[in-house]
């Protein structure tokens, strides 16, 4: 791109560098695709077509014909409604425009782009800016110039374009190249330089290089100035950039006529001179012709010297390049006063000193300043508003952070206060929970309430059918007391009377009589042992262990049983076997009937020829169990119940004698004492009868006489 922008103004510039050939062939191709386009309707490719042509025939400098093409150009782009393309083509045109040094038309297009700010890119409208400064230059306007390449400087910088910003730099340095200002022209360059090494630019460089080597040229450092334009020259050759090496020539010839070198001088402007004339680069050959003359004058080649100035003169006029125009008359008023014409060397500085008024002057320069300084203002207030834009973004966000603060804050409390709902909402239902369960308790309450005075009124009625039941059992004992006893008195007489009539009529009874009294006797006596029964076992129901127990020596007890047994005991052929045995705290009787039921017993239901009968017992926790076991007829499992209830036997009379009464006597002892009786028997191996009695407090497991101490307490 940098290439399409030929720069024209200054002698070290550097325009395009195409060769002609090259665009001729393309142009031709060009033209002959158009042709084939303008059968077809294809309007967009015609446009691109167009548009390649207009610049082809720039290149071959065919700016007529490059015109023409970029008008048509611009038709088919407002046909097509492409306003990018619209904008492009203006850009194009006004290049060709100022090219062809047509500045009137070249500052009207580019006019026409900076004025449509806002459609434009901010490239392109740097771009336009530039030009239009370049066009401003071209025509003297330093000022217009300056305010414009101002403006595109700031445009590139804001869009950190930093080989925009470099050309403009470059250019700002020309102008005050031209206004003499050598000290900012340097200034601008180096700038230029700088970047062109930051971006490692080589035509920037070239560019800044030459730059500089003219302004020392100026400044008379003519040291650096040769460095530079050495340094520029070498660029150019190795680029192979013939423009570029021509105005390098040129500078160098320059820096040699400074230093009086005036043959080598001589030879750099020529080389430029006729590098620049194939160029057709009218702009920069006026400069070297102008500086051929000169030298040739100095040499004392006066006539040739005088030729090629007035010639330089001549073609500046032409082309109303005044710049150079000023050169020239500048020069020629030199040189005439130099030749002491005095008449000719007054003319041309009127003129120069005309001219130079309205081109070069100190309003210019304060013109340019007051733009400068309008520029640093604006700058400074763009920085002002960037710095404030910043204060906003950062108040917006502190604002933002705040305002996310504060929703934090916001939803912490909320989540605290959900926090504390959820949990009075479960105290609220815990306290309801709380609340039925009271309810329930209450009512729990309520009806233990009515269930203990339900059971208060059962209790009141047990304990009145107790009562009564008492009564009734007092009643039942009273009656079977009185009439055990009222019966014995009849039983009496009628026994009585039975041994009399035995007695008396012994003789006079035959076998059956004597028989049937016999029964009658029998029954009699029978009726007395039952009757005596009836009476022990109704007496038993009123008894209550007596609070007054005495320690019992069971050993002695059993001792005795078996002296009032000892008859029966020798009958019966039989052997008791007793182990030591403990002392117990109870009615001695209560346990003398015990032991004597079942030690009776033994012997009785025992069809031994030699009954044995063992008296034992053992531990069992707070009890003694006591066991009378014996080698008898045994008794059936299913009545191992039964034989306990009153008058409950298994056998008949004559076979077993009894009552039936023995065994449920012991049963109501045992159980007034707590403690219970059992049986373990199997039919015709014997039987062992169990009985559990409480041991009593202080005793210890002996069978001697753990109680005799407690006694003697
Ligand atoms: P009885 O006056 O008939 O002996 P008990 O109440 O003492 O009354 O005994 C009830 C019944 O238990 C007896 O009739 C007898 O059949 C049976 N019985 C009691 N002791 C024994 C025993 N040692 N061996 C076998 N049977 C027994």
């Amino acid at each position: 791109m940098r290439r399409a922008y030929p720069i024209f103004l200054l002698f070290f510039l550097l325009p395009l560098a195409s060769t002609e050939a090259g665009a001729t062939s393309t142009v031709d191709s060009l033209q002959s695709r158009l042709q084939e386009l303008y059968r077809s309707s294809q309007k967009a490719e015609r446009l691109e077509v167009v548009m390649e042509l207009g610049k082809a025939l720039r290149i071959e400098k065919s700016y007529e014909e490059s015109i023409q093409q970029y008008q048509q150009a611009l038709e088919l782009a407002l046909y097509l409604e492409q306003a990018h393309a619209h904008r492009e083509i203006l850009m194009n045109l006004g290049e060709v425009y100022r090219l062809q040094e047509n500045y009137v038309l070249a500052e009207e297009t580019f006019q026409r782009l900076v004025q449509e700010e806002t459609l434009c890119s901010q490239q392109q409208l740097a771009e336009a800016n530039h030009r239009l400064s370049k066009v401003y230059r071209a025509q003297g306007n330093f000022d217009l110039a300056y305010d414009y390449q101002m403006r595109a400087l700031e445009i590139r910088r804001d869009n950190q374009d930093q080989e925009g910003v470099a050309r403009s730099q470059y250019q700002l340095g020309s102008l005050f190249f031209f206004q003499n200002n050598y000290a900012l022209a340097l200034e601008y360059y180096q700038k230029t330089l700088d970047n062109a090494l930051a971006l490692n630019d080589q035509h920037l460089l070239y560019m800044s290089y030459g730059a500089l080597g003219s302004t020392y040229n100026k400044l008379e450092r003519l040291d650096l100035s040769i460095e530079y334009n050495q340094l520029a020259l070498e660029l150019a050759e190795a680029q192979q950039n013939e423009v570029a090496i021509a105005y390098a020539l040129h500078n160098m010839g320059a820096d040699y006529y400074a230093v009086d070198s005036l043959a080598l001088a001589l030879q750099y402007f020529s080389q430029a001179r006729l590098l620049k004339q194939q160029l057709q680069d009218q702009w920069g050959e006026i400069a070297s012709l102008r500086m051929m003359g000169k030298v040739y004058v100095d040499q004392g080649q006066v006539e040739l010297g005088l030729r090629c100035l007035q010639e330089s003169l001549k073609m500046a006029e032409e082309l109303a390049l005044r710049p150079r125009v000023l050169e020239a008359y500048e020069t020629l008023a030199k040189v005439y006063e130099q030749l002491d014409q005095g008449p000719e060397a007054i003319l041309y500085l009127r003129k120069y000193i005309a001219l130079k008024d309205s081109l070069v002057n100190e309003t210019t320069v304060q013109k340019m300043g007051t733009i400068k300084q309008g520029y640093e203002v604006q700058r400074r207030e763009q920085e002002l508003v960037k710095k404030d834009y910043q204060i906003a973004q950062l108040q917006q966000k502190a604002l933002i952070v705040g305002i996310l603060v504060l929703l934090i804050l916001l939803w912490l409390i909320y989540s605290r206060y959900q926090n504390t709902v959820q949990y009075s909402q479960e105290l609220q239902s815990k306290n309801h929970r709380i609340h039925q369960q009271n309810e329930e308790l209450a009512q729990a309450n309520d009806l233990q309430k009515r269930s203990n005075a339900l059971l208060r009124k059962n209790n009141e009625k047990i304990q009145l059918q107790n009562k009564k039941l008492e009564n009734s059992n007092l009643e039942l004992q009273r009656f079977a007391h009185i009439a055990s006893h009222d019966l014995k008195e009849p039983l009496r007489t009628i026994g009585a009377y039975a041994s009399l009539v035995s007695r008396r009529y012994q003789h006079t009874l035959d076998g059956e009589g004597k028989e049937f009294l016999h029964f009658i006797t029998q029954g009699v006596n029978r009726m007395y042992h039952l009757l005596d029964d009836v009476l022990n076992y109704s007496r038993l129901e009123t008894e209550v262990v007596q609070p007054d127990l005495e320690w019992v020596d069971l050993n002695e007890l059993v001792v005795e049983l078996q002296r009032n047994l000892q008859e029966q005991i020798l009958q019966s052929n039989a052997r008791i076997q007793s182990n030591p045995l403990p002392w117990v705290k109870a009615n001695r009787n209560h346990l003398y009937q015990i032991f004597q039921n079942l030690l009776v017993n033994g012997l009785k239901y025992n069809t031994q020829l030699e009954p044995q009968i063992n008296i034992g017992w053992e531990r069992d926790g707070s009890f003694y169990r006591f066991e009378v076991r014996d080698n008898g007829i045994g008794i059936d499992p299913s009545y191992h119940h039964k034989i306990f209830e009153a008058f409950q036997r298994l056998h008949r009379t004559d076979e077993f004698e009894g009552t039936g009464i023995g065994l449920a006597i012991c049963k109501k002892l045992v159980t007034q004492y707590g403690g219970d009786i059992w049986v373990e028997s199997t039919v015709g191996q014997g039987s062992a009868f169990y009985f559990s009695f409480p041991i009593p407090p202080g005793s210890q497991t002996v069978a001697t006489s753990p109680a005799l101490e407690s006694v003697e307490e």
